[in-house]
C-alpha cells in the first residue's frame, strides 16, 4: 500500500452500527482533524481535478462540502453545493432517487452550472452510488460536462461503481 493510502486509512474510523443496526459508518473527522492527511487528501483529489480538466467541482451535501471546498481552492475552480431538497434559495434543478427504504431528493441552483463546465463531483464514501448518480444527472440536465466522480472511500460490495457506469459514461471513478 503507498505512504498516502496508509495515512488516509489509518485516520477513517469505523463506527459499527451507525446510524442504524448493520451499518459500518465511516467516520471522516480523524481525519478532518489531522493537517498532514487532510493536506494529502486535498492535494491527491486536485491532482485529480487537474487531470480531469474539470472547471468546477460539486460537492455532495455534507462531508462532500468540507473535501470539495478546500479542493477547488487549492486547483483553481469554482465550487458548487449539491444539496439535499429544500435548502437552496435560488431557481433550482432537483433529482430524486431512490434509497434502500423509499427515496430522496437533492438539488442545485440552476445558474451554477453552464454548458461550458466539466465537473467532476466530490464526495467522502461512494455506498451504493445513488446519491453519485443522481448529481451527475443534475450536472447532465444543466447541459455541463461530467469530468468524473472522485471520492476518498469506495465500499465495494454495494456494488456503486457498476450502479454509476452509464452515468459517468466513459468518465473516471476514482477512489482514493
Ligand atoms: P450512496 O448514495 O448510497 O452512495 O451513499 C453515499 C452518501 O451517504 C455519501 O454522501 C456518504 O457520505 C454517505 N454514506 C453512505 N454510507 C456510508 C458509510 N458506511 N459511512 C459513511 N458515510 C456513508
Amino acid at each position: 500500500m503507498t505512504d498516502i493510502k496508509e495515512l488516509l486509512l489509518s485516520r477513517i474510523r469505523d463506527v459499527s452500527d451507525y446510524p442504524e443496526p448493520g451499518v459500518m459508518f465511516k467516520d471522516i473527522t480523524p481525519l478532518l482533524a489531522d493537517p498532514a492527511a487532510f493536506t494529502a487528501l486535498t492535494d491527491a483529489l486536485a491532482e485529480i481535478t487537474g487531470r480531469t480538466g474539470a472547471t468546477k467541482i460539486v460537492g455532495l451535501e455534507a462531508r462532500g462540502f468540507i473535501l470539495g471546498a478546500p479542493v477547488a481552492v487549492r486547483a483553481g475552480v469554482g465550487f458548487i453545493p449539491v444539496r439535499k431538497a429544500g435548502k437552496l434559495p435560488g431557481a433550482t434543478l432537483r433529482q430524486a432517487y431512490d434509497l434502500e427504504y423509499g427515496s430522496a431528493e437533492i438539488e442545485v441552483h440552476a445558474e451554477d452550472l453552464t454548458g461550458g463546465d466539466r465537473v467532476l463531483v466530490v464526495d467522502d464514501v461512494l455506498a451504493t452510488g445513488g446519491t453519485a448518480e443522481a448529481s451527475l444527472e443534475l450536472i447532465r440536465r444543466a447541459g455541463a460536462q461530467v469530468a468524473g466522480v472522485a471520492v476518498l472511500m469506495e465500499l465495494a460490495f454495494l456494488n456503486g461503481r457498476a450502479r454509476l457506469e452509464p452515468a459517468l459514461d466513459g468518465a473516471p471513478l476514482e477512489a482514493l
